[in-house]
């Protein structure tokens, strides 16, 4: 049984319906609709087939909408890309989707969709494209543009992203095109929202606010890969549902030497934090060409589970690669061994927390765990309509079979994401001894328990909100008091 998720990024390489259910059933948990690239339609049109796929095939799938953030990319450049030579000087101008010309007096000039390029640069400052393949140090402003002097050259193509390290960026983290986004997410239900370039604290907050105005209900994740929101840390997990360490643009902005620790920080303080958090970018990029992935890449995946971490995402890999398949088959049985080696630690989320600030659905999330393993439990019942005492249960790492069980079936997708959980859906319990009864019914259906087997199951007020107060160990076949 594997317990850490899966997060697949759709894309062409999944759109033969055979293709995505092969996907799914190798382990897809959590589909990402990357909303940089493709339009609104394809987005929900995706979403509807792994919906309808994933009851066919009957596993819990959840969703994540990636909004793009204010990323800057160059303009569109013709197909052949623009050549930038190490040692020349090329010409930025801003605000700009396409140019008349893209090169005069021998030098070339690309365009830049930021508007406010040559308001955020001053001379010296780096300028990254296509993820620091070209570094361009800024000269000189000039005509509303800027000059700059290439030190690392190469091919300039159309829409690569282009970075600007230590630079404090003045356009809003949700962008006009963020906010249409944000409409289609909520209009097509996405189970999580990942917000990309998150600064602060108030970034999440708006964000969250965004959501509730246009009567959407998901849980947000907060994109860390800007140098502010790492100085900002733990401000920005405290202000988010879940996070993601996005390595991709936070190796470009602080460089790839500097991502193993942050990783593991961040897996570390949301873990203390009891949310959850995904590991991303390049995970097994070179299976985007091979059918096999690398033995680094091996091990950085392992090495992601042994850090902690909820979830694994594939980007390129599924969404636009020669092998999407065998990359999540891959993907799984790295996370499957991983999980049996003696080297997987379960992280304490209370590392650092004083017990009277742990809160009763920790302490109650932590005691179940307990119980569970020392009367053997067939399985652990967490019983929750928003899905946050399951989330907890699920952050002190059981060690035997967590089933969450929810009314809601948003909620039941979101848990999609949560660590070693499984879920099912059951209907709104008012008394103790109705779910006990349903749990029942769901773990003998389900194989999970048979007739005479312990499980434990945590509730809270049965028909409430209110917070997880129970714990009982129950004997399958028993009959429940009232
Ligand atoms: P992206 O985010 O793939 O949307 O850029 C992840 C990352 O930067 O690592
Ligand atoms: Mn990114």
């Amino acid at each position: 049984m594997r317990r850490a998720k899966i997060v697949a990024t759709l894309g062409p390489a999944l759109d033969e319906p055979d293709t995505l259910q092969a996907a799914l059933e190798a382990g897809i948990d959590i589909v990402r609709l990357n909303f940089s690239h493709g339009e609104a339609e394809t987005h929900a049109r995706r979403l509807e087939m792994v919906r309808e796929i994933s009851v066919k095939i009957g596993r819990n799938v959840g969703s994540l909408a990636d909004l793009q953030g204010p990323k800057i990319r160059l303009g569109n450049l013709p197909d052949e890309g623009v050549d930038v030579p190490v040692g020349s000087e090329v010409y930025l101008q801003p605000g700009r989707d396409e140019l008349d010309e893209y090169s005069s007096g021998g030098h070339a000039s690309l365009p830049v969709v930021y508007e406010k390029l040559a308001n955020d640069v001053e001379p010296g400052a780096l300028v990254l494209i296509d993820d620091g393949s070209i570094r361009l140090v800024v000269s000189r402003h000039d005509r509303g543009g800027v000059w700059a002097r290439v030190v690392a050259g190469g091919l300039a193509k159309s829409k690569k992203g282009v970075n600007l390290p230590g630079v404090q960026v003045s356009a809003p983290s949700l962008t006009e095109k963020d906010l249409e986004d944000l409409d289609t997410a909520v209009r097509i239900g996405a189970d999580w929202l990942a917000l990309s370039f998150v600064r602060t604290a108030e970034d999440m907050i708006n964000a969250g606010k965004q959501i509730e105005e246009r009567g959407g209900e998901s849980p947000t994740i907060a994109k860390l890969e800007r140098p502010e929101a790492i100085e900002n840390l733990s401000d920005v997990i405290a202000a988010s549902d879940a996070v993601m360490v996005a390595r991709g643009d936070l190796g470009v902005e602080i460089g790839p030497e500097r991502v193993p620790a942050i990783q593991k920080e961040i897996i570390a303080e949301a873990n203390a934090a009891a949310k959850p958090v995904i590991t991303a970018t390049e995970m097994l990029e070179s299976m985007i060409n091979s059918p096999r992935a690398t033995r680094a890449e091996a091990s950085d995946v392992a090495n992601a589970i042994f850090d902690g971490t909820d979830a694994v995402m594939l980007s390129g890999e599924t969404a636009a690669g020669r092998y999407p398949v065998d990359a999540v088959r891959t993907m799984a049985r790295i996370i499957e061994v991983a999980e049996s080696s003696p080297h997987l630690l379960h992280p304490n989320p209370d590392w650092q927390k004083d017990p009277e600030e742990m809160g009763l659905s920790r302490i109650v999330a932590r005691a179940a765990c307990q119980v569970a393993l020392d009367v053997n439990a067939a399985a652990l019942v967490v019983y929750s309509i928003s899905g946050h005492s399951i989330q907890v249960v699920s952050k002190y790492r059981p060690g035997v079979p967590l089933l969450g069980l929810t009314p809601s079936e948003s909620t039941r997708r979101r848990t999609a994401l949560m660590w070693g959980t499984e879920a099912g859906l059951v209907p709104m319990k008012e008394q103790q001894v109705d779910l006990t009864n349903s749990a029942e019914r769901v773990l003998v259906d389900g194989d999970w328990a048979r007739a005479g087997d312990l499980v434990v199951v945590v509730s809270g007020r049965p028909g409430g909100m209110g917070g997880t107060n129970r714990i009982m160990v129950h004997r399958v076949g028993d009959p429940v008091l009232r």
